[in-house]
């Protein structure tokens, strides 16, 4: 069916882990439980080891779920093809179920890859939610379908993340299928700077900009924000000079662009963080 498949996509993600900042708990779980088993197949093999056929990436919103996802991925040289939890909700009745199944037939295509079910929570709350035309209750199911059949499949990897891990089916979670859980945690200062690190540093910083002290003044900052923050500061950098310069005219003085700290000052006050305490 060429129209159905249509709708995903296999991508092959070029941003690895140098694009996360911190996590390197996450990372290092997830090497082990993805890009190990997809590249060292035959050794896995030889030693009779089972890789988990299904990873769980769990945390607040705006840690790093969905890009270290796609990071594994480019680490592991593999196709990487998304859906995101309501989506596959928000269909015409019988659609869901069809929608996940085309998903699957597409991995398998593009093998080896990686699906990653985002917002997995959603398919879940739906089920429990009862009525006989949940939607979600066929939704579960087809990916159990999905899952049990992947775990023949040494190619493919399912990744799922959440930030309701308590509220995901049981069944989801069971030995071969969601089975391996990795915490994608909020960052603590270390991790702020690191995160930072990422989005600042190929920025031309002013000599008074000092990462380590906005690290340590950014509690409750997710990575997300932190990444918002660094874009503001940016934006407050080129409004400034082409308010000096009468708009375009300062394309020429592109070399002068500098930001500096009151840009960062500006952004914090405007980027409020998500977490709080
Ligand atoms: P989640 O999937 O956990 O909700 P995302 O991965 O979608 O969060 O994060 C959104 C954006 O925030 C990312 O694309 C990235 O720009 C930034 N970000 C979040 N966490 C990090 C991190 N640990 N390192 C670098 N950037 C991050």
């Amino acid at each position: 069916e060429p129209s159905a498949m249509r709708e995903y996509v296999a991508e092959r993600p070029t941003e690895g882990f140098e694009a996360v900042g911190g996590l390197e708990d996450a990372r290092a779980a997830l090497e082990r439980a993805v890009s190990w088993p997809l590249t060292y197949g035959p050794l896995f093999e030889a030693a009779d080891a089972q890789p988990p056929t299904g990873v769980l990436l769990y945390g607040p919103p705006g840690t790093g779920k969905t890009l270290l996802a796609r990071a594994i991925a480019a680490e592991s040289g593999v196709n990487f093809i998304q859906v995101a939890g309501p989506e596959l909700l928000d269909r015409y009745v019988g659609e869901s179920e069809k929608a996940v199944r085309e998903l699957f037939d597409r991995a398998r295509q593009a093998a080896p890859a990686i699906v990653f079910l985002d917002e997995i929570d959603a398919i879940a709350r739906d089920r429990n939610a009862g009525g006989e035309s949940a939607v979600g209750e066929r939704v579960v199911s087809q990916l159990l379908t999905e899952l049990d059949r992947a775990a023949d499949n040494p190619s493919l990897v399912v990744l799922a993340a959440t930030n309701r891990r308590e509220a995901l089916d049981p069944a989801l979670r069971r030995p071969g299928r969601l089975e391996a859980h990795i915490e994608v945690p909020a960052p603590d200062e270390a991790g702020r700077r690191a995160v930072l690190d990422v989005h600042a540093a190929a920025k031309p910083l002013g000599a008074d900009v000092d990462l380590d002290r906005i690290a340590a003044r950014t509690h409750g900052y997710t990575g997300a924000d932190l990444e918002a923050v660094c874009r503001e500061a940016s934006m407050r950098a080129v409004r400034e000079l082409t308010e000096r310069y009468g708009g375009e005219a300062a394309n020429d003085h592109a070399d002068e662009l500098v930001v500096r700290a009151d840009h960062f000052e500006a952004a914090l006050d405007a980027v409020e963080p998500s977490r709080s305490g």
